[in-house]
C-alpha cells in the first residue's frame, strides 16, 4: 500500500510547501488528540510472549524493519511512493498497545528507519506528519468499533475499518502531494490507486488479524506469520514492477517515436540519453565517441552538454564489449557503470554509458535493456549522418541550379516539368511555381528557325537515344510579355535501357549573342555602304578628269574637283566618327579633349543651321533675344547640333519643316530640334543612341548613315556635363533635346549646381568623355 512518500524536490514550489505544511500541522494536531484520547489507557489485546518494555522495543524494531524493506514506485521524476508492510505493523501496534504508546512507538520506529536511511529532514517531517494523522485516525476507528480482548466479528470490522482509515489518510496526502509536484488531478490519483488501496486494506487487515490471533492464542506459531507477510511483500514487488514496466514502456514509446521521426544527431542523442537518465535515475548518462567527442545529459535541465573527455572517459571507451562495471571499476565515484558499445556498419565508434547513482543499483539485467537501445541509437546516428550528408549534397546541387546563368529544366518521360531553375524564369518569364507539374509544351510558345511552331521537348526527344543521349535544338521563344528570345535547348537524356527516364535540359539564352552577331554584320554592311557611296563620285570624277581633263570646260572641271573634295571630306568625317566611336568604347582617357568656355547656344545653333544651305528653306530657327549662355566646347556643340539637324532633314519628307529652338530653364540651356518625319518606334527610342544602331534595315538602306551620329553626340553632350534625349511619335515626328549647364549673365548669382557637377565656369579646362 502507498505508505509514505518521498518528496523529491520540495524546494522552490509554494504549493508543495503548503502540502508539507498541511501534513505537519495535521500530524501535530493528531498527536495532541492522541494524548487526550478518552479511554485509551489500556490496550485491546495483550500478547502472551513479550510484555512491558520488551514489547515496546520489539514493536519499534518491527516498525523500523517494515519501513526499511520498502518497495519503491516512481511517479514521474520527482515523487517516489513506497509500498511497505508498515501499515500492518502500525495496526498491530494499535491492537496490542495503549493508543498513545502505539502512536509513539509507530512514529519512533519510522524515525529510526529514516535516521538509518539518512532521509532529508523535510521528508521526515512530511512522512511523520502523515503517519501521525493516519495512526490517530485508525486508533479512533479501532477503539470505537472493536471491544477489548474479544475475537469476534467486531474485531474484524474494526480492524478493516481502521486499516481503511489509515490507508485513506495516506492516499489523500499522496494525491495532494502528486498534485503539487506533477500537477496530477487529485481525483485521478485517488481513482488510479483505489484498487490497490482496497486490496491492501484487505491483505493488511487479514495479516494483522492472523498475527494478532497467533501472538495472543498460540505464540509458538508466530514464525508462520512471516509467510503471509512475505507473500504480501512480493505482491507489492509485483505491483511496483508492473508500474515500473508501464513507465518504461511509455519512455520507450516516446523514444521510438523520436526515432521514427528521422531525428537529427542531436535529437537522437538527446532522446536516448534522457531516457537512460530517467530510466536508471543515473549519476550520468552519456555518449562517448572514439574521435574524442562526447555528450552527456544534464539531469536537471535534461539538455545535452559536451563532455570534456579525460582518463576516466578513456577507461570507459576502452571497455571492449557490453559490460556492467562494479563500483570498484567504475570511474568518477559511480556506484557502477553500464557500458554499451555503439557500432556503425560493424565498426565501433563509441559507447553509451550509464553511471550508477547511490540511489539505484545497476543490475546485470539492465544490460539487456540498454544493449538494443544503444543499437538503435547507432542506427539513428548513421541515418542522421546520411541525412545530413544528403541535405548538404542537395543544397550544393540546389545552389548550382539556382546560381546557374543558363536555365535548367528537368522534364519527365511524359514531358512534365519536374524542375525549373530561377534562370528559366528570367529567360521565359514563366515562374517555377507555374512551371513545375505542367507539360513543357503547354508552357512555352516556341518556333523553329523557319518560324514554324514546335514542341521543344519532342524535338529533343527525337535526337536522344541510349547511344547518343545528348543533342541540342535552337528554339525561338515568344514570351508572354511579347519579347522574343533566341535560345538553344541542350538536351541530356537519362535512359534505363531503351527507356528515357528524364530529360535534363540546359537552356542557353543566345539573344544577346545573336544580336551582337547581327550588329556586327549590319555594321560591316553599313560601313561598306557608307564608304562606297562617296567613293563612287570621287572615282567617277577623277577618271573623267584623267581621261578628258583638258577637253572639259574650266567651270565643269572646278565643279568636279569640288565634288571630289566634298566627298573626300565626307569620307574623312566618316573615318573620324568610326575612330571616335572606337575610342569611346575602349574608354581611352581623355577621349575628347575639349575646351570649356562660355558660349551663346543660340549663336552656335545658327552656325549649325548654316551648314545646310541647301535646306535653308526648311529650317525654322527660333531663338530668344537674350543670349542662351552655356558652359561648353563650342566646336563640339556645333557638331552635335549639326548631327541633330542633319538627322531631322534626312528622316523627314523633303518639303517638311524642321524647327530649331534655344532657351534657358532653371540652370540649363536647351537646344531643341523638332521634325515632322517618320518618327521612331517607342522600343527603339533609347537604342538609337547605341553604337551602330539604325532603325532602318541595313539591307534596304534608303538613307545613308552609320548609326554612330547619335551615339557620339550623346557622349559629347555628357562629357560637357549636359545630356541628349529624344522623344518621338511614329508618323508624326521626333524631338531631340540637347541640354548644357547654363551660365548666368554677368552680374547675376550663379545658378545652383546640380549634385556632382564640378564644371568651373569661365575657366579653361579639359574634359574627357565619360
Ligand atoms: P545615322 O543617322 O548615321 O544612321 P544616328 O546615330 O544619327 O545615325 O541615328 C541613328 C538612327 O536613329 C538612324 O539610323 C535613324 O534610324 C534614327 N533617327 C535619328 N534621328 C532621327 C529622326 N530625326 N527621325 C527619325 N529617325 C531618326
Amino acid at each position: 500500500m502507498p505508505q509514505h512518500h518521498d518528496v523529491g524536490s520540495p524546494a522552490g514550489r509554494l504549493s508543495l510547501h503548503q502540502v508539507v505544511g498541511l501534513s505537519v500541522a495535521l500530524g501535530a494536531a493528531s498527536l495532541a488528540a492522541a494524548f487526550w484520547f478518552p479511554g485509551a489507557e489500556g490496550a485491546l489485546f495483550r500478547p502472551a510472549p513479550v510484555q512491558g518494555t520488551w514489547l515496546l522495543a520489539a514493536l519499534a524494531a518491527l516498525t523500523c524493519a517494515a519501513e526499511l524493506v520498502a518497495v519503491r514506485v516512481r511517479h514521474g521524476d520527482d515523487a517516489v511512493e513506497e509500498l511497505t508492510l508498515l501499515d500492518g505493523v502500525v495496526m498491530l501496534n494499535l491492537l496490542v498497545l495503549p493508543v498513545r504508546q502505539a502512536v509513539l512507538v509507530s512514529l519512533g520506529g519510522v524515525l529510526l528507519a529514516y535516521t538509518v536511511r539518512r532521509r532529508p529532514p523535510i521528508k521526515m517531517m512530511y512522512n511523520v506528519g502523515v503517519y501521525a494523522s493516519g495512526a490517530t485516525t485508525a486508533a479512533a476507528v479501532l477503539h470505537g468499533v472493536s471491544p477489548v480482548g474479544a475475537f469476534d466479528v467486531r474485531l474484524v470490522l474494526g480492524l478493516t475499518a481502521a486499516t481503511a482509515a489509515f490507508v485513506a489518510v495516506n492516499l489523500a496526502h499522496m494525491a495532494l502531494l502528486l498534485g503539487a509536484i506533477n500537477g496530477a488531478p487529485v481525483a485521478e490519483t485517488l481513482r488510479q490507486d483505489a484498487t490497490l488501496a482496497i486490496l491492501t486494506v484487505l491483505g493488511t487487515a487479514a495479516l494483522t488479524g492472523t498475527v494478532l490471533v497467533m501472538a495472543v492464542q498460540a505464540p509458538v506459531l508466530l514464525p508462520y506469520a512471516v509467510l503471509p507477510a512475505v507473500a504480501l511483500w512480493y505482491s507489492y514487488r509485483a505491483s511496483a514492477a508492473k508500474h515500473e514496466e508501464r513507465r518504461r514502456s511509455a519512455l520507450l514509446l516516446e523514444y521510438s517515436q523520436v526515432l521514427v521521426s528521422g531525428p537529427t544527431r542531436a535529437e537522437a542523442l538527446l532522446a536516448l540519453l534522457s531516457l537512460l537518465q530517467e530510466q536508471f535515475d543515473a549519476a550520468a548518462a552519456m555518449a562517448l565517441f572514439d574521435d574524442g567527442d562526447g555528450l552527456r545529459i544534464d539531469p536537471r535541465t535534461l539538455e545535452l552538454q559536451p563532455v570534456v573527455t579525460g582518463p576516466g572517459h578513456h577507461r570507459l571507451l576502452a571497455v571492449p564489449e557490453l559490460a556492467l562495471l562494479p563500483g570498484s571499476e567504475a570511474p568518477f565515484g559511480w556506484q557502477g557503470a553500464l557500458v554499451a558499445p555503439l557500432t556503425i556498419d560493424g565498426n565501433r565508434v563509441g559507447a553509451v554509458v550509464v553511471g550508477g547513482s547511490g540511489r539505484v543499483r545497476l543490475r546485470q539485467r539492465d544490460l539487456t535493456a540498454i544493449s538494443p537501445l544503444a543499437g538503435s541509437l547507432a542506427v539513428a546516428l548513421q541515418n542522421a549522418d546520411r541525412l545530413a550528408r544528403l541535405v548538404e549534397e542537395t543544397s550544393k546541387l540546389r545552389s548550382v541550379v539556382d546560381q546557374a546563368g543558363d536555365g535548367i529544366v528537368v522534364v519527365s518521360r511524359e514531358g512534365t516539368v519536374q524542375l525549373w531553375s530561377p534562370a528559366m524564369e528570367t529567360i521565359t518569364a514563366v515562374s517555377p511555381q507555374a512551371a513545375v507539374g505542367a507539360r513543357l509544351v503547354d508552357l512555352l510558345v516556341a518556333e523553329d528557325g523557319g518560324g514554324e511552331p514546335m514542341d521543344p521537348f519532342a524535338a529533343g526527344r527525337r535526337l536522344l537515344s541510349p547511344a547518343t543521349p545528348q543533342g541540342s535544338v535552337d528554339v525561338q521563344l515568344l514570351r508572354p510579355d511579347g519579347e522574343r528570345r533566341s535560345t538553344r535547348f541542350i538536351h541530356a537524356g537519362a535512359f534505363d535501357g531503351e527507356v528515357l527516364l528524364r530529360d535534363v535540359v540546359i537552356v542557353r539564352d543566345l539573344t544577346a549573342e545573336w544580336q551582337a552577331e547581327r550588329m556586327k554584320s549590319d555594321f560591316i554592311a553599313t560601313v561598306s555602304h557608307e564608304l562606297r557611296t562617296p567613293l563612287t563620285p570621287i572615282k567617277g570624277y577623277a577618271q573623267m578628269l584623267r581621261t578628258r581633263g583638258d577637253s572639259i570646260p574650266l567651270e565643269k572641271r572646278t565643279r568636279a574637283l569640288e565634288v571630289i573634295v566634298d566627298r573626300a571630306e565626307h569620307l574623312g568625317r566618316l573615318v573620324e566618327d568610326l575612330l571616335a566611336a572606337s575610342r569611346i568604347a575602349a574608354d581611352h582617357e581623355p577621349t575628347h579633349a575639349m575646351a570649356t568656355s562660355t558660349a551663346d547656344l543660340a549663336a552656335l545653333a545658327r552656325r549649325a543651321c548654316e551648314d545646310f544651305p541647301a535646306s535653308a528653306r526648311r529650317i525654322d530657327l527660333q531663338v530668344p533675344a537674350d543670349p542662351v549662355l552655356v558652359a561648353c566646347d563650342p566646336t563640339r556643340v556645333v557638331q552635335v547640333a549639326s548631327n541633330l539637324i542633319s538627322n531631322a532633314l534626312k528622316y523627314s519628307p523633303a518639303d517638311s519643316a524642321v524647327s530649331v529652338t534655344a532657351h534657358t530653364r532653371a540652370d540649363l540651356g536647351y537646344l531643341v530640334v523638332r521634325d515632322h518625319g517618320q518618327g521612331i518606334p517607342a522600343d527603339q527610342i533609347e537604342r538609337i543612341f547605341d553604337k551602330f544602331h539604325r532603325v532602318e534595315d541595313p539591307m534596304v538602306m534608303s538613307t545613308g548613315g552609320t548609326g554612330l551620329g547619335l551615339f557620339i553626340a550623346r557622349q559629347l553632350a555628357r562629357a560637357m556635363h549636359g545630356d541628349l534625349t529624344g522623344t518621338s511619335t511614329p508618323g508624326a515626328g521626333s524631338t531631340f533635346t540637347f541640354s548644357l549647364p547654363a551660365v548666368p549673365p554677368p552680374g547675376e548669382d550663379p545658378p545652383r549646381r546640380r549634385a556632382g557637377k564640378t564644371l568651373r565656369i569661365g575657366a579653361e579646362r579639359t574634359m574627357g568623355v565619360s
